[in-house]
């Protein structure tokens, strides 16, 4: 039997197996064929494409995920990118340059401000000396261990308490007097890419941090976000993959996991499924109903995904984000976000991956198949006008819904949990639990989504197991 068994291979679950196995006997299952989930590259007729995740920012030297890959040796081929993205607004171009007066060069002559400067620079300010502190873990295994836990965040409440209770869109209307309301459709767009929130839904500390995620160092990584993956599953000695957990029963000494075929037995169990997704895999009512609790901090958020082979001699930036005037049809934003591979990157070269915000309901069967296809064609018709691309120059092009998230990894719900104000620290999903043996990792638990935030997940889960 094993020390712990890891259900589910994304950034969590794959990185919670590398530390887990070092002291533990533990076997990392993957319902797919390939380790990564919504981080993962697929291909598809001889091509690679990344699923989701395009971008990789927070791996400065002294950030936790640079220490933890080090740690296991875990070494990628990848590039600082000059600019972490580009935007498109209005006609216009905003390039999120790191360095400050390269950014405000930018900036103003978009949307200009006499107090931009010091704005980015307190944003910037509030990203490094949050990224600074670490010594805070957040428990949930009983309401002793809660409170106890949440005394571990006084330094950071200390620092941020100005802005932990206000709301960003006022805090920012405050700040600047006057803003055009362009301008904050641009900062909306901007931190709803990052938090998956608007800016009068989050405290103005989340709105900073996502706000300054473009000033961190940003890399592009070759071969595409799964060579990381590739290069963590070298690492792990069990890992079953092509084995969808069917359903998990407990017994008095451990948890029963069944797949259509097998039963594996392990003492404790990580998943990383989405804890939304989660529920049904048990049959016993106290997990269930202790999963149910979390059910109001589904705010059905997904994602609609297009995927491009492109053939051009012309060249791009790796990252864009494109802001429209119109909410783009059967979607949730006006805005689009575009990766392209980097030339000299033989796997991804001709790759390109667009995602825009959905609700989980879009296709969800055959007659909606119209609405995809209808979906798809306006993307792909604003990409070509966008980047001056001849449609022939696509040699291949589809897409996926919320449904194919939900057929692929199990979850049609994707981005993770929005850092809304309601939601903050203290309510959200910890990564331990009240059922003995049960932990969690991943974008719907503490502490947020994307490689940052779920790598900080990582991290409380190291503390609460490991010390
Ligand atoms: C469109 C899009 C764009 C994004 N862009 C970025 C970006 O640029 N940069 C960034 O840092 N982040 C980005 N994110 C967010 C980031 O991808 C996610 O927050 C992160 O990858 C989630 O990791 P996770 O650990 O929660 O696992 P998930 O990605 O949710 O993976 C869970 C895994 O569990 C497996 N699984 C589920 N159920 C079972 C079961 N019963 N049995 C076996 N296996 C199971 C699934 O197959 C899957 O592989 C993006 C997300 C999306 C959707």
């Amino acid at each position: 039997m094993d020390d712990f068994a890891v259900i589910g291979s994304g950034i969590g679950g794959s990185c919670s197996a590398l530390f887990l196995s070092k002291k533990f006997q533990t076997t990392l299952y993957e319902k797919a064929s390939y380790l990564g989930g919504c981080a993962s590259t697929f291909k598809h007729q001889k091509v690679f494409y990344n699923t989701g995740a395009t971008t990789f920012a927070g791996y400065e030297k002294d950030a936790y995920m640079y220490g933890f890959f080090e740690r296991h040796h875990i070494n990628f081929h990848k590039k600082l990118l000059p600019s972490a993205l580009t935007v498109c607004i209005n006609g216009k171009k905003i390039v999120r340059f790191q360095e400050m007066n390269a950014f405000l060069d930018e900036i103003n002559p978009v949307f200009y401000h006499s107090k931009n400067k010091d704005f980015y620079t307190l944003v910037q300010q509030i990203n490094k000396d949050f990224f600074a502190i670490n010594d805070y873990y957040y428990s949930n295994a009983s309401l002793f261990e809660k409170v106890k836990s949440l005394a571990s965040f006084k330094t950071l409440l200390m620092k941020f308490y100005p802005y932990f209770f206000v709301n960003a869109q006022s805090f920012i209307q405050n700040y600047f007097g006057t803003i055009d309301e362009k301008y904050l459709d641009y900062l909306d767009n901007q931190l709803l890419i990052v938090a998956q929130a608007r800016l009068h839904e989050v405290n103005f500390l989340t709105a900073a941090l996502a706000l300054s995620y473009q000033f961190m160092d940003n890399y592009y990584i070759f071969g595409g976000m799964g060579s990381i993956f590739d290069t963590i599953a070298q690492k792990l000695t069990h890992i079953q993959s092509n084995t969808s957990i069917e359903k998990i029963t407990k017994t008095s000494s451990c948890f029963i996991l069944h797949t259509s075929k097998n039963e594996f037995k392990a003492k404790n169990i990580v998943l990383n499924t989405s804890l939304f997704d989660a529920k049904s895999l048990f049959t016993d009512t106290k997990t269930k109903e202790y999963l149910n609790h979390y059910a109001s901090f589904n705010k059905d958020i997904s994602a609609f995904m297009v995927y491009l082979q492109i053939d051009t001699p012309k060249t791009f930036e790796h990252h864009y984000q494109i802001i429209l005037d119109q909410p783009i049809k059967y979607t949730t934003s006006n805005s689009l976000f575009v990766s392209f591979g980097d030339k000299d990157d033989e796997r991804m070269k001709q790759s390109v991956t667009i995602s825009v915000h959905t609700q989980t309901h879009l296709s969800e069967n055959d007659q909606k198949l119209e609405q995809k296809m209808e979906l798809e064609d306006i993307i792909k018709r604003i990409v070509c006008e966008h980047f001056g691309l001849e449609e022939s120059r696509i040699l291949n092009a589809f897409s996926a819904t919320p449904q194919t998230f939900k057929r692929f990894i199990n979850r049609s719900t994707v981005g993770g949990i929005p850092m809304r104000q309601e939601n903050f620290i203290y309510r959200l999903p910890s990564n331990d639990s009240p059922i003995k043996g049960l932990y969690h990792v991943g974008d719907t638990t503490f502490a947020a989504q994307g490689w940052i935030g779920v790598m900080l997940g990582v991290r409380n889960l190291e503390k609460l197991i490991c010390v």
